[in-house]
């Protein structure tokens, strides 16, 4: 067979070719921004003569500070087709990150969001690498006069004449770097490869995945700042599906109002965004029939939310799994040909795990005493992977790299998992989370799923603290939904824990709180709870 290097410009070529009539709508403050995959394309090619005539060449990093939005989606797919790695940083991150991020990455050119521009001020005379910024804004908005050297994205493309994307790389060259979410010491870097980033979008877009195609309208609401947003941009364009980007802080209704208007079918974030969601479509009439289905990934999503959007709003939810180190997709929860007609309570259960391994991808599951568990759905241990889009190492980190990868070439996730019979598998809890009480282990995420489901909750987080008596014991923050805040108590949540868990599952203490401290990407932020509870503050 041909040597043929699997390349981002493939998706790219094939996007512009086959489907330039395809929509891409894009969310502004002043409306919907909307054009076609070749008006697209000609711009990306404009933005790839402009990077290089700024002197950006094979291996340079090039920083996005922005939102999710057709400039961004541009420069997607600009930079990795001039070989040069595309590092898309997390701008809820605190400065101290950013700037040691911006820093360990080396970036050369960061193009950043007018909006977002005063975020990068306080310590932009911090990072000694960076030779230009360009503001990504429409061409009236001036450039800040004091960021020296900087152009604005518009008047750059206007003056530059289009090149056509490199065909001569390796399909391992590094096309895309991203951080993890620092939950202890400093972030960690993951570089991604063409050939990974290729083989990633091939599998999303199999039926027995998310099956991303042609006649979808595709949203993704999961930042493009957190792990190549799920790698939808680079696929959505390679099967010519039409592409709504959120723009700028969407709130619930107007994630509601784009995909009535723009008839979305697949839209793909974080838990937080559907209760959010839900809460919006339960109060006020829209359209959302359009949807094909919700792909929930980056948390564990509450059964009860599930069968809320399933049986109240009409709309299926299937989830995906994955990890900055992973590109992140490895497991969609689609249901096997033989489950489907299962009753609704055995099925639900199944989609509330994290699902299946995508194609492609090999997994093992390591018990306590280094030996694989059985698939019983009992046993647990820490889920590993390998396969083309799983990284082997962390970007200049020789240490991180040695504790978290198998002298035998696996990923060690630390994700604490069990298998099923059908190898469906499900998070008991990330390692760091994981509870023992008694001697016994206590799965946070199964509390907070099971607490979720009581009428009166809107969000339960778990935590594990010392215990003299138990050695641990679990704790619950609470947030009421609305209209039983200060009324919801808790002997009722005990008692509704009574009929549903083991006795020692039952939190040694429940606090109601206004809202649960979230990460960077919209995670309940349990490091946050268990360093105020240790400090007195619940
Ligand atoms: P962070 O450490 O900031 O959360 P990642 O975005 O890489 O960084 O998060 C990966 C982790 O998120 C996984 O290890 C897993 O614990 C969790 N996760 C991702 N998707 C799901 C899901 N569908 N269900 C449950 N947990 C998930």
């Amino acid at each position: 067979m041909m040597e043929y290097p699997l390349l981002l410009s493939h998706l790219f070529n094939r996007g512009r070719k086959l489907f330039a009539k395809k929509q891409i709508a894009s969310r502004t403050l002043e409306g919907v921004f909307r054009y076609t995959y070749a008006d697209f394309a000609g711009r990306v090619l404009r933005l790839m003569g402009a990077l290089k005539g700024m002197g950006v060449k094979e291996g340079d990093v090039v920083g996005t500070f922005a939102w999710n939005d057709f400039r961004h989606l541009e420069i997607y797919f600009a930079v990795p087709m001039l070989g040069a790695i595309l590092h898309t940083i997390n701008l809820r991150l605190f400065p101290d990150q950013l700037a040691y991020i911006i820093n360990h990455a080396e970036d050369k050119v960061i193009f950043v969001g007018d909006d977002i521009l005063p975020l990068l001020k306080p310590f932009i005379d911090k990072l000694p690498n960076v030779e230009r910024f360009v503001v990504l804004a429409e061409k009236e908005n001036a450039v800040p006069e004091d960021l020296e050297g900087a152009l604005n994205y518009e008047t750059l493309l206007e003056t530059a004449g289009p090149i056509e994307p490199r065909q001569d790389l390796s399909e391992w060259t590094p096309c895309g770097l991203c951080y993890t979410t620092a939950t202890s010491g400093n972030p960690k870097g993951v570089i991604y490869t063409h050939r990974g980033l290729f083989l990633h979008s091939m599998a999303t877009g199999m039926v027995d995945s998310a099956g991303l195609s042609e006649s979808d309208v595709v949203m993704p609401v999961v930042p493009m700042f957190h792990v190549n947003g799920w790698g939808i941009p680079f696929a959505a364009v390679g099967v010519g599906a039409n592409i709504v980007l959120p723009g700028p802080k969407p709130t619930p209704k107007d994630l509601v109002e784009l995909i009535e208007a723009e008839r979305v079918t697949t839209v793909a974030g974080l838990p937080t965004v559907w209760v959010g969601m839900a809460d919006t479509l339960l109060n006020e009439r829209h359209d959302v029939s359009s949807l094909r289905v919700i792909v929930n990934g980056g948390a564990a999503i509450p059964k009860a939310l599930i069968e809320t959007f399933e049986k109240k709003i009409g709309v299926p939810i299937m989830q995906g799994y994955g990890m900055t180190e992973t590109s992140p997709i490895v497991t969609v929860g689609w249901i096997k040909s033989g489950l489907r007609e299962l009753p609704y309570d055995e099925l639900l259960s199944i989609k509330a795990k994290q699902g299946l391994p995508l194609f492609g991808v090999d997994f093992r599951v390591v018990g306590p005493d280094g030996k694989e568990i059985a698939w019983n759905g009992k046993e647990i241990g820490e889920l590993q992977f390998r396969g083309p889009w799983i990284a082997k190492e962390y970007f200049k980190d020789p240490e991180m790299t040695k504790a978290s990868f198998t002298a035998d070439g696996w990923f060690r996730t630390q994700d604490i998992v069990t298998v099923d019979e059908e190898g469906y598998i499900l998070i008991v809890d990330r390692e760091r989370d994981l509870i023992k009480s008694g001697g016994e282990w206590v799965s946070s995420l199964d509390l907070e799923n099971t607490l979720m489901a009581h009428p009166k909750v809107a969000e339960a987080c778990v935590i594990g603290v010392p215990d003299e008596k138990w050695g641990e014991c679990p704790v619950a923050y609470i947030v009421a939904r609305k209209g039983f805040q200060g009324s919801l108590t808790k002997e009722e949540l005990a008692s509704f824990l009574k009929d549903r868990v083991a006795s020692f599952w039952i939190p040694g203490a429940f606090y109601f709180v206004s809202e649960i401290p979230k990460t960077s990407v919209g995670k309940f932020s349990k490091r946050i709870l268990r360093d105020r509870y240790l400090s007195g503050i619940v």
